[in-house]
């Protein structure tokens, strides 16, 4: 869904009544298969999506394309403008594909020696990241373009040369679950493949779907045959504020199989105004960190920090992730023995039944803990994004400076199952996860997200500005280590944990850019080591803080929604998680 720098669109699913649900799901399938095959027979002209001929991607699809099947013709519509919108994102992704395909060179894998197994070069891809990306950029990119680097590179350790083309790499994307976007129909009273009505004083939907009965026809009737949903309260608040737009019918795969419909009621609404420059006098700066997810600290722009800093502690999430994680190892282990054992019979020889069974049951259970997994990971991203804007709302901040995304830190460290999971955490998914949610939650909350050069932050004194080193602990002062979790700054004596300064540090470079977008009108990103940024004069004020009852460490985190000043449902902690997630006050 794409929309203009002040529309926002949101999307509310809403589960279909049971009686329809058969009949929803047969719709879905059957459109699915249609989509598919537009996917395919199109996915050779791929190119041509790179340019968008109208709004509708269906109408550029039926430019193209006479349909596989016919259904009606507004039904194709729907279909052609899902295909349409796979092939569209296909070609963006296929654009980017072109910028690193220069930068695709031996250097980038690590040649097989006798010790170790080839693999791919982190120092060559974060190089090449480095050439590419945009002095101006935000680094969100750099997400994307790590994600099709390694998709090449793993084509590379397949097949021993990297890909010409990125069809060669990306085979024509299939639609798994089903999706039926009605923007290709007329709208909700002369649509020919839906009707819908709303009723606002009874808060209630009459939906209308044209669908195949169980024999494949298409009746005429469909439309006497209607649907009541209610709407839910959030749903009706923002359709005061908006407009709505075509809804799509769209099916959810539950991981243990189970599947039903439901509809995605789509509005369109302005995105809150962002505050003004004049208004911003704090920084919220925060520091994705290795042993603690996030710490987060305020400061004004006078080199005052303000209340105390926070830290989002996961202690308790990695455990349960790398917990998942050693099942999935042990379970592959299992899977690996069933083979050897299975192929000491021929093929076609009975004996090889009761394996396969077993190995079929296995690997059901493997790929559910994979879904497990990357869920929860998904939910940690919208966790953590959440935290920070609950903080700017305490502190009444407009302001949150992060580090860029550019700097993709590695610890190089762990090679145990949590020390694995630790180290993905920060390069991949849930970074960038984390940087799209809270991008976008930081738009609709009317937030500045401003990301800062991240070089030195942890190596810094936030008190007297000067280079300092970091140790193992407090303990530990004899010997300086780089990734050590404690920061003592020889000059001043301030000591404190390493996150803590660097988050510390990068709400310094936050006050730096308000202070010099105020006096000059341009923005500019400092460095650490820029004379410009202040010191912090006078830290850990004792001004009152306007947080939650203060929650002692080890002690659970409810559950549920969170309100912020009415703003309810980017502050949803809607986590399956969240009792267990800890937060940590430290003065
Ligand atoms: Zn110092």
């Amino acid at each position: 869904m794409r929309s203009s720098r002040d529309q926002q669109s949101l999307s509310y699913p809403l589960r279909l009544p049971d009686e329809v649900q058969a009949d929803a799901l047969r719709l879905l399938d059957v459109s699915r298969e249609v989509i598919n095959a537009v996917i395919v027979s199109l996915w050779d002209r791929l190119d041509e999506f790179g340019t968008r001929t109208n709004t509708y991607a269906y109408k550029q699809v039926e430019e193209m394309i006479e349909p596989p099947v016919m259904h009606g013709h507004r039904q194709w519509r729907c279909e052609a403008e899902q295909a349409g919108r796979i092939l569209r994102s296909q070609a963006e992704r296929k654009k980017q594909f072109a910028l690193i395909l220069p930068m695709l060179e031996q250097g980038m894998i690590r040649p097989k020696t006798e010790a170790k197994r080839a693999g791919k070069h982190r120092k060559a891809i974060k190089q090449a990241l480095t050439d590419l990306r945009e002095a101006n950029s935000d680094g969100g990119n750099t997400v994307e373009l790590q994600s099709l680097i390694e998709q090449a590179c793993n084509f590379y350790l397949t097949n021993g040369c990297f890909p010409d083309t990125y069809e060669e790499m990306q085979a024509a994307p299939r639609l798994k679950a089903g999706i039926l976007p009605y923007a290709g129909d007329d709208g909700p009273t002369m649509g020919q493949s839906y009707r819908l009505s709303l009723d606002l004083e009874q808060k209630q939907i009459t939906l209308a779907l044209r669908t195949p009965d169980e024999t494949g026809t298409w009746a005429r009737t469909w439309r006497e045959k209607t649907i009541q949903m209610g709407l839910p309260e959030v749903v009706l608040a923002r359709m005061k504020q908006g407009k709505t737009l075509a809804p799509s019918l769209r099916e959810i795969i539950e991981p243990e199989g189970t599947r039903y419909a439901v509809l995605d009621f789509i509005l369109e609404v302005p995105a809150a105004q962002g505050a003004a420059w004049e208004d911003m006098d704090t920084v919220l700066g925060f520091d994705w960190g290795v042993r603690t997810l996030v710490t987060a600290s305020v400061v004004d722009l006078d080199g005052h920090q303000v209340g105390r800093p926070f830290f989002l502690d996961t202690g308790p999430f990695d455990g349960q992730q790398a917990r998942t994680r050693r099942q999935i190892d042990q379970l592959q282990k299992k899977v690996a023995f069933l083979e050897a054992q299975r192929d000491r019979f021929a093929l076609g020889d009975q004996k090889r039944e009761p394996t396969t069974r077993k190995l079929a049951v296995l690997r059901k259970e493997i790929a559910l803990c994979w879904r497990k997994y990357e869920a929860r990971n998904r939910d940690l991203a919208h966790l953590a994004a959440n935290v920070l804007l609950l903080l700017t709302a305490v502190f009444g901040c407009h302001f949150i400076a992060g580090e860029s995304l550019k700097s993709l830190k590695s610890t190089g460290r762990g090679r145990d199952t949590k020390g694995k999971w630790r180290n993905w955490r920060n390069n991949s998914q849930v970074r960038g996860e984390f940087w799209r949610v809270l991008r976008y939650k930081c738009f609709l909350a009317g937030v500045r997200l401003e990301w800062q050069q991240p070089r030195e932050t942890s190596h810094t004194c936030p008190h007297c500005g000067a280079p300092a080193d970091t140790y193992r602990s407090p303990e530990h002062l004899s010997q300086v280590e780089d990734w050590g979790a404690w920061l003592t700054c020889r000059s001043c004596g301030w000591n404190g944990a390493r996150d803590y300064a660097a988050s510390l540090n990068i709400a310094r470079l936050g006050a730096t850019f308000i202070v010099h977008y105020l006096t000059t009108g341009r923005y500019y990103h400092a460095s650490i080591a820029d004379k410009a940024v202040k010191p912090l004069s006078y830290m850990g004020s004792g001004s009152a803080l306007r947080l939650p009852p203060m929650v002692p460490r080890n002690h659970l985190l409810y559950a549920g929604r969170m309100f912020i000043n009415g703003w309810k449902r980017s502050g949803a902690l809607c986590s399956s998680y969240s009792s267990e997630a800890m937060f940590r006050l430290c003065g």
